[in-house]
């Protein structure tokens, strides 16, 4: 990609840290063995950068190593999280509780769930205009628990409005209630702490492409200790790989990249929210200041607990969502809708705000990174000033 592209969709996947590249290479073309062959000593080398990275990874968010598996990414962990605990608990119950603002690698799996005969319940969160905007009630977790309830399903951190869920309250009532959580955290994991013994959570999916490591590999939590452990039905059948849960041979260098890539973020971690919040605020403070009709949708940018440091998403009053997009020129960035150009849908994240269509319409979501800087956000900041007012000014004129 041309280097004058600036780059702020950071939510939807990252650039490989050039660290990350570099633990990965010998992967390819010295130690290229398979994690699963025990003959030789190329099956050795794989097996032993997977114990390592799987040791890692599983450290950093407090787990042990046999609870971790790994994955094509987190919508595979997702689908067998879900499907995988629905079909292994389906005697004991079928009743399924998630929220209206995950993502579709969580509510396509339930929808089908619900099509065969599982019944879901899908909780609302505070609405637009709230500066918790986005926020899920755990009042509403334990009052939507019933006898049959086998799972609940609720993300860490929002992938389009960036709204953090108190994870560990909701957390501590599933636990005393007996019923597993299942937790997306692929937009937290590497960017907040997470402590999956601290939260109570019984089963956790995460990417390595949302924090600076490769595409395709992703991971699986699983509780094994305590009472009511967690057991799954397999989705992928084969070769008998991850202890049976996930058949497939590994892609040994993407495991050794992820492992890697989160070691980074753990180490920049604390410096890297503060530097990321501080950038986004300015993006923020800087749009407003020069145009009018922005909103902010989401929580409020001070209530920075509950936001993701390098998330804004903003709608833009008087202007064609579908030409916004259009004339984003050098400037990656993501609208509020999953544009398809003949019918652009609004986002559903937003919609579950309670915002109507005129309202969702022109919708920017950034998101900001690590080699994200000052200047490009000043760039970002002229960029969309300049565009919102030109196409304001042509459908003035056309009016
Ligand atoms: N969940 C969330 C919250 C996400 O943001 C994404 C990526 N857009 C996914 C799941 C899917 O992740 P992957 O691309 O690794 O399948």
């Amino acid at each position: 990609m041309a280097a004058d592209v600036v780059y702020l969709d950071n939510h939807a996947t990252t650039r490989v840290d050039p660290r990350v590249v570099e633990a990965m290479l010998p992967y390819f073309t010295e130690q290229y063995g398979n994690a699963g062959s025990t003959n030789h000593a190329f099956g050795w080398e794989a097996r032993a950068a997977v114990d390592k990275a799987r040791g890692s990874i599983a450290a950093a968010i407090g787990a042990a190593d046999h609870e971790l598996i790994f994955t094509s990414g987190a919508t595979e962990s997702n689908n067998l999280a879900l499907r995988g605990a629905a079909e292994r608990l389906r005697r004991r119950g079928n009743h399924l509780v998630s929220v209206t603002t995950e993502h579709k690698a969580i509510l396509d799996p339930l929808a089908r769930l619900a099509r065969r005969d599982h019944d879901v319940t899908l909780l609302s969160v505070r609405q637009a205009g709230d500066a918790q905007a986005g926020l899920l009630d755990p009042a509403q977790i334990a009052q939507a628990l019933r006898p049959d309830t086998v799972l609940v399903s609720v993300m860490f951190a929002n992938n389009e409005i960036g709204v953090v869920q108190p994870l560990a309250e909701i957390g501590a009532i599933c636990r005393e209630r007996g019923v597993w959580l299942h937790c997306d955290a692929t937009q937290a994991v590497g960017k907040l702490p997470v402590d999956v013994v601290a939260l109570n959570v019984d089963l956790m999916s995460f990417s390595a492409h949302k924090i600076y490591g490769p595409k395709g590999v992703g991971a699986l939590y699983l509780r094994r200790s305590g009472d009511n452990a967690v057991r799954l039905a397999a989705q992928i059948d084969g070769g008998g790989q991850e202890g049976g849960l996930r058949s497939g041979t590994l892609n040994v260098p993407g495991i050794v990249g992820f492992a890697r890539a989160l070691e980074l973020c753990l180490m920049e971690m604390n410096e890297e929210r503060e530097r990321l919040a501080v950038l986004r605020d300015r993006l923020y403070a800087g749009l407003a200041a020069s145009l009018e009709g922005v909103t902010r949708h989401g929580p409020a940018l001070e209530q920075r607990a509950l936001r993701l440091p390098g998330n804004l998403n903003c709608g833009f009053a008087y202007v064609d969502g579908e030409a916004l997009m259009m004339n984003m020129g050098n400037l990656a960035v993501s609208s509020g809708s999953a544009c398809t150009s003949s019918n652009p849908e609004p986002s559903h994240v937003l919609r579950a705000l309670g915002l109507n269509e005129d309202q969702t319409r022109a919708t920017l979501r950034f998101g900001l990174g690590r080699f994200n800087t000052e200047q490009e956000v000043d760039f970002a900041i002229e960029h969309v000033t300049a565009t919102v007012k030109r196409l304001r000014k042509l459908s003035s004129m056309s009016a």
